[in-house]
């Protein structure tokens, strides 16, 4: 799929993300191997802690309707450039570690890099990570 309609996929999401308490809405969209896209917006809680990123709302849904391997992830924000956090690039390193991704945030400023690159060495249940 071309990157334009993943980060207008993207750029729906975020307007559906629930943000009253930090105001700064993430929209994720995460294409998988076989061309399905899966839409995420961060959802906050009073308790802060409860706030799930888009991301992990994105990559949560799409192993939910069955998908395991993923092509592209785009994110979007209202403000700052969002980099997905440890806990995201965790998460999503479970699935795809070379994960291409492209951040884009309100100027249409873009950035793209792999998932590899952000975190070289996630953790991995009884081993070393390569
Ligand atoms: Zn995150």
């Amino acid at each position: 799929m071309e990157l334009r309609r993943l980060e207008q996929a993207a750029r729906e999401a975020q307007d559906k993300a629930y943000a009253p308490y930090s105001g700064y809405q993430v929209g994720a969209a995460l294409e998988t191997d076989d061309g399905r896209v899966f839409q995420g917006c961060n959802v906050e809680n009073s308790s802060f802690s409860v706030t799930c990123c888009a991301e992990r709302v994105a990559l949560f849904a799409a192993v939910t309707e069955g998908a395991r391997a993923f092509k592209r992830l785009v994110v979007s924000a209202n403000g700052r450039t969002p980099y997905p956090c440890g806990a995201c690039r965790q998460a999503l390193s479970e699935f795809a570690p070379g994960l291409p991704i492209t951040v884009v945030n309100d100027d249409g400023e873009k950035h793209e890099f792999t998932l590899g690159g952000l975190l070289p060495h996630p953790f991995l249940f009884g081993g070393e990570s390569a």
